[in-house]
């Protein structure tokens, strides 16, 4: 029935541990940390949850399918390329995005002071107001992620709406 209304909805997930002698990429902005994240791109969880929930909304295949990490291409490329790429693709079927909503679990370093240049990164490529975009952080508080294995994990859910 919301189809019919022209929305269309889409939800994701990503983790990547954190290790030493990689550089901390969250949301499009390189975060000062003694740790980033690994991984074939330059591990921005919070892109490629947002970009995945993006081209599921899109009725499109995921990130991994798109843009496989066996292609050496995609080796340390920065995620903005791959969101860029969504929002192409997400376009040409005619939609638009309509409101975002994005959670962090980390547990160091503290990501808040960061949400404005997050939130302009993103509505720039989103083309939204950063009034459209929700961004929030937690801590696991060692749970999800003990301090010998250190990780970062995003969720997205996005909101389309046909043009
Ligand atoms: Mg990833």
């Amino acid at each position: 029935m919301l189809r019919e209304a022209g929305f269309s909805f889409g939800f994701s997930v990503d983790i990547h541990p954190l290790v030493e002698g990689r550089k901390l990429w969250i949301g499009g902005m390189e975060i000062p940390s003694p740790r980033g994240a690994l991984g074939h791109s330059d591990g921005d969880a919070l892109l490629h949850a947002l970009t995945d929930a993006l081209l599921s909304a899109g009725g499109f295949p995921d990130i991994g399918s798109l843009f496989p990490d066996s292609d050496p291409t995609y080796k340390d490329k920065e995620s903005t390329f791959f969101l860029k790429k969504a929002m192409e693709l997400i376009k040409e079927k005619g939609f638009r995005v309509y409101q975002v909503d994005l959670t962090l679990i980390l547990d160091t370093p503290k990501i808040a002071p960061y949400y404005p240049k997050i939130k302009e990164i993103l509505s720039s490529i989103l083309e939204v107001s950063p009034v459209q975009i929700g961004l929030k952080a937690r801590t696991s508080e060692g749970v999800l992620f003990p301090p010998t294995h250190p990780a970062i994990m995003a969720y997205a859910f996005v909101v389309l709406k046909l043009a």
